[in-house]
């Protein structure tokens, strides 16, 4: 089931310059920076209400994020959707017909299981779920 936007990513050239305009934009403090090695990006997250704003820094030529920014501005890159079981729902939406970019939830950050879903079978919007990984 999925339960509520988790977060929404934003793929950034300078990661410090965007977490101080985002912390003024919203009145709020970055709670989080982490490094996905395995994405080739650099994370930092702030709050917003019971959503979080998460900022994507490239950390090599060869991740997503530099290659989005070699096609697009800084801005927008993805929706996060909370679930309640990822594996279930990787199940059902492969299911459904979704072209899943990973089959498999994997880790990332901010203790999460992700999948992400293509553009192409959602109508242009990178989907990512997301899963609290339990304690
Ligand atoms: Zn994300």
């Amino acid at each position: 089931m999925v339960k509520r936007i988790e977060h929404l990513g934003i793929a950034v050239e300078n990661i410090e310059e965007s977490i101080a305009v985002y912390e003024s934009l919203l009145g709020a403090t970055c709670y989080k920076e982490e490094i996905v090695e395995s994405e080739g990006v650099r994370t930092a997250f702030i709050m917003v209400g019971e959503s979080k704003i998460e900022l994507l820094e490239a950390t090599n030529e060869e991740s997503a994020i530099a290659k989005f920014l070699t096609k697009n501005r800084e801005g927008f890159h993805h929706v996060a959707f909370e679930v309640d079981d990822i594996d279930a729902e990787l199940t059902r939406l492969n299911k459904e017909g979704f072209k899943l970019i990973h089959e498999i939830a994997k880790s990332g950050a901010d203790n999460k299981r992700i999948a992400f879903l293509h553009p192409k079978s959602t109508q242009g919007m990178l989907v990512e779920l997301c899963q609290e990984k339990s304690v």
